[in-house]
């Protein structure tokens, strides 16, 4: 009788446990789609959201936040994607930096940071990737961003099929279907994935945006790094930046956007509207292959004792030692090639200028650090 008692507490104790482990661990699961705060600077003169470009997205974990800075006399318009593939930070981190400090004098900005923001509430499985990294801002706070997954959350867009036939008809492994940067033109009626492609497109064609730019970033195992990738119609643009950059001792390599690379941003965008597009690369050994231990402290200073052996090998397309290659630098590459692409666009055929104030330089970003130029959480903001 006594054991049978025994029996029922443990049982009561164990199923007590067993909610417990569920409540906890399904608060951490539902924290994780909680879009990570931007705190928008006095620059920015509108909100939008990917959905008024095109309605198609609303209410879907596709629709993403449009920040327009409008200069005070006219000029040229940029777009500028991060978060393409949201376990390639500096992208993001770049995009987000131009909303909370970007000040326009002549043109326009359109800023989207988290293009794929689906991608930003799941990691890539067995990848071992930290789920947060942190910076501390100039007052001492810290903000947390997620490090998310290269693709479309699989709850989003489920199953991914044995081949997938992207919009322009090139065949590809299956989970490709949930990789933004395969998925241009889009298709209005196709997968969330598509759809949020087709919403980009959309931005990019309704605000008429004379040059747009897509920030990535690459394992240093990759060919295509350091580098800005350069539709037909942008050669002239990015070779004067490239120029531009090489003078200030940053090298960045030219590539052609190849014609058959369907579906990319640095194709698609250019064929499929009136744009200069451009895609750009930074070396981040946290998504390569020969990487060792996948934490925090690997996406933030970018060093890694297997990339240095691998260097010394020759096998990357980057210097690597040890410094290693840490956000600030990657930041910062992103950010003195954005400026040396306005600088240069009123030098480009009968584009008009494009003037932008208040952000920090290369060799600003790295004495001072990331979190330095990061506006504080608006008191009451998580
Ligand atoms: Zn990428």
């Amino acid at each position: 009788m006594v054991s049978k008692i025994d029996a029922r507490l443990r049982a009561a104790a164990l199923a007590v446990l067993v909610v417990l482990a569920v409540l906890v661990t399904g608060a951490q699961f539902r924290a994780m789609w909680k879009d990570d705060l931007i705190v928008p600077g006095p620059g920015v003169t509108a909100t939008k959201m990917l959905s008024d470009y095109f309605p198609g997205l609303a209410g879907t974990a596709g629709d993403t936040e449009v920040f327009i800075l409008e200069g005070k006399a006219p000029g040229a318009t940029c777009f500028i994607l991060g978060g393409t593939h949201p376990n390639e930070p500096s992208g993001c981190l770049t995009a987000m930096l131009l909303v909370e400090r970007a000040q326009v004098s002549k043109g326009r900005l359109v800023v989207a940071p988290r293009g794929n923001r689906s991608g930003f509430t799941c990691n890539d499985p067995q990848e071992g990737s930290p789920q947060w990294i942190h910076f501390t801002l100039a007052d001492g706070s810290v903000r947390a961003f997620r490090f998310g997954s290269r693709g479309t959350n699989p709850l989003h867009q489920w199953p991914d099929p044995d081949i997938y036939i992207n919009p322009s008809g090139q065949r590809l492994s299956g989970s490709e279907n949930r990789n933004l940067n395969r998925a241009y033109p889009g298709r209005p009626e196709g997968t969330l994935t598509e759809k949020a492609a087709y919403g980009i497109m959309e931005v990019i064609r309704q605000e008429k945006a004379d040059i747009s730019v897509d920030l990535h970033e690459a394992s240093p195992e990759y060919p295509v790094i350091h580098a800005i990738v350069a539709h037909e119609r942008s050669e002239d643009l990015a070779a004067m930046a490239v120029m531009d950059l090489d003078f200030d001792g940053i090298r960045m390599r030219l590539e052609k956007s190849p014609p058959t690379f369907y579906g990319l941003s640095h194709r698609a965008w250019g064929d499929y509207s009136e744009t200069m597009a451009l895609l750009m690369e930074t070396a981040n050994p946290s998504q390569g292959r020969l990487r060792g231990r996948t934490d925090e402290h690997l996406v933030l200073t970018g060093q890694d004792r297997f990339y240095v052996k691998a260097a010394e090998l020759g096998r990357l397309y980057v210097p690597f030692d040890s410094h290693g290659h840490p956000i600030e630098e990657r930041v910062g590459r992103h950010m003195s090639a954005l400026a040396a692409i306005w600088r240069n666009a009123e030098f480009v055929g009968s584009m008009l200028p494009i003037e932008v104030e208040g952000l920090p330089d290369f060799a600003e970003i790295m004495e001072e650090g990331y979190g330095h130029f990061l506006n504080p959480a608006p008191a009451g903001a998580v």
